[in-house]
């Protein structure tokens, strides 16, 4: 019978811990302390980035730390690692995820960072070698960085066949923590769900039938100022292995959904709603039923975790963005009453509960589901009352030759919340244009508040895609990322 999730996640720990010395390390919350430079966790490194720069107060118990292994909550839903375009249309990329990983500083490097996660990929848990690829950095002649020969040299000393060891370049392949600062090669290791023949060309490629799940970072450089490369008098391994991609394999699935980390949820959605989960994928059509029950399973999870952590109001737009979206796609969607949403999370606390002490009580599960339904009762009663004044303002007078006023258009916006493109996209879709030339004094004049761009950013939130392409903007692609866009440039 196939592994369970919590047994996935316990062998990992339990691997480096018990087998190798690691000091088991909670997971950090998914709000990074003191930096501001990140809007979520991304990943498990982000808790010791004070060790990897040298700034660890000796003091602290930090400082201390040799060997370390954790189970990371992560966050991708924004900012520079921003995964949420992919979630629902493919079966591995969430916006919350939890990352295994294990950390050398200044202790063990390549070989043995190797040797270990093929040992307990191939032995513990199983998985044939000859479905694995691995990857290493192939140098950048333009950058002088050479190839990294040695990680190769490990890898086929391990016994993986040369035509399974790959070399990719700066992109996939050397990882770097921003524009100065600790860096170096990667190695990644891939997973190949078909089997039996030479998948070698898809990795890399997106393509859900071989999918990356670990990547060992070899922290050996500091990016200086002049952007040179120094060697730095210790060298680090930093990796992170995705849980739910892992599951996936482990349990023969190739979409993480039909894993038991996620068909609870899906048992308890169809709870909410007349129809079954029919795990289509493969589709970008927003008002497809198994594409929303894979985006609310998803948000429903990102939503506890996040709110668990820091409450929605502090989490600021994001949160409440996935929050909009999810309960957008419950009701539009779904057409799961009001409420719906909230009622999945004690699925969720349950599931996650144990491993993470901040979802585990009563009190937690309630609170989380709280703030769910106030926000998601005030989200639906200010769309509500936007649409009755607009069709009331269209209704009082005849707009075929006149602009609709902008200070109504900017009332449904500053006192409602709406979104501004959505009240242009609701006007075009009766023919009616706003006084653009006001709007824009207005926007102008309100310009400190920053509203005009987090209106963009919420478009999306209460607009089914089909919305958007039936006033006939252009592809809902490039909207989407206009809106990250945005959302990076905060
Ligand atoms: P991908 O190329 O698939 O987007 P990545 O290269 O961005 O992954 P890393 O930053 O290397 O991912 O993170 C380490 C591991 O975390 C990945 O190998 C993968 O197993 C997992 N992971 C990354 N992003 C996600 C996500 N959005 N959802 C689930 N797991 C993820
Ligand atoms: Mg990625
Ligand atoms: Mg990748
Ligand atoms: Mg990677």
């Amino acid at each position: 019978p196939p592994l369970p999730a919590a047994q996935v996640r316990s062998t990992f720990l339990d691997f480096f811990r018990d087998k190798h010395g690691h000091l088991l390390v909670p997971s950090s919350p998914v709000r990074p302390r003191g930096d501001p430079s990140l809007l979520f966790v991304n990943a498990g490194m982000n808790q010791f980035k004070p060790i990897f720069l040298g700034t660890a107060d000796p003091r602290s118990e930090m400082a201390s730390y040799h060997r370390v292994v954790n189970s990371q909550k992560c966050v991708r839903a924004g900012g520079k690692h921003n995964d949420l375009e992919d979630v629902g249309r493919d079966g591995y990329h969430h916006t919350f995820f939890e990352m295994l990983g294990n950390w050398s500083f200044g202790d063990y490097f390549k070989e043995e960072a190797c040797q270990m996660a093929w040992t307990l990929l191939t032995e513990h848990y199983g998985i044939p070698a000859n479905r694995l690829y691995v990857s290493y950095f192939g140098g950048d002649a333009a950058l002088g960085l050479l190839a990294d020969q040695e990680t190769r040299d490990i890898w086929l000393d391990l016994g993986v066949p040369p035509a399974r060891v790959l070399p990719f370049g700066l992109k996939d392949n050397f990882w770097e923590m921003g524009d100065t600062g600790p860096c170096g090669p990667c190695t990644e290791i891939h997973y190949d769900h078909v089997g039996g023949r030479d998948a070698r060309t898809l990795v890399n490629m997106d393509s859900p039938d071989v999918v990356e799940i670990w990547n060992l970072v070899f922290i050996q450089y500091n990016r200086e100022v002049d952007q040179s490369l120094r060697l730095l008098p210790r060298f680090s391994v930093d990796t992170g292995m995705g849980l739910e991609r892992l599951t996936g394999v482990l349990q023969g699935r190739r979409s993480n959904y039909d894993t038991d980390l996620f068909t609870p949820l899906l048992h308890a959605i169809q709870q909410v709603r007349a129809g079954p989960y029919a795990g289509r994928t493969g589709t970008a059509d927003e008002g497809q039923v198994d594409l929303a029950y894979r985006v609310v399973a998803d948000h429903i999870r990102t939503l506890s975790v996040c709110i668990a952590d820091v409450s929605v109001q502090s989490a600021g737009t994001c949160v409440m963005r996935i929050l909009r979206r999810a309960v957008r796609f419950c009701i539009e969607v779904l057409k799961a009453p009001q409420g719906a949403l909230a009622s999945l999370v004690p699925t969720v606390t349950y599931m996650l509960g144990d491993v993470y002490p901040e979802l585990s009580t009563e009190a937690d599960r309630v609170s989380i589901m709280d703030i769910i339904n106030e926000n998601e009762a005030h989200f639906l009663s200010s769309l509500r009352q936007g649409s009755r004044l607009l069709q009331r303002t269209l209704s009082r007078r005849d707009y075929r030759d006149r602009l609709f006023p902008a200070s109504v258009a900017w009332s449904l916006h500053r006192d409602l919340g709406f979104p501004l493109d959505l009240v242009d996209l609701m006007l075009a879709e009766r023919g009616v244009q706003v006084d653009r030339q006001e709007l824009d004094r207005l926007i102008a004049e309100n310009q400190t508040e920053g509203s005009y761009c987090v209106s963009s950013r919420l478009m999306l939130d209460v607009l089914s895609l089909a919305a958007l392409q039936r006033v006939g903007v252009p592809h809902t692609d490039d909207s989407l990322k206009y809106a990250y866009r945005l959302e990076d440039g905060r």
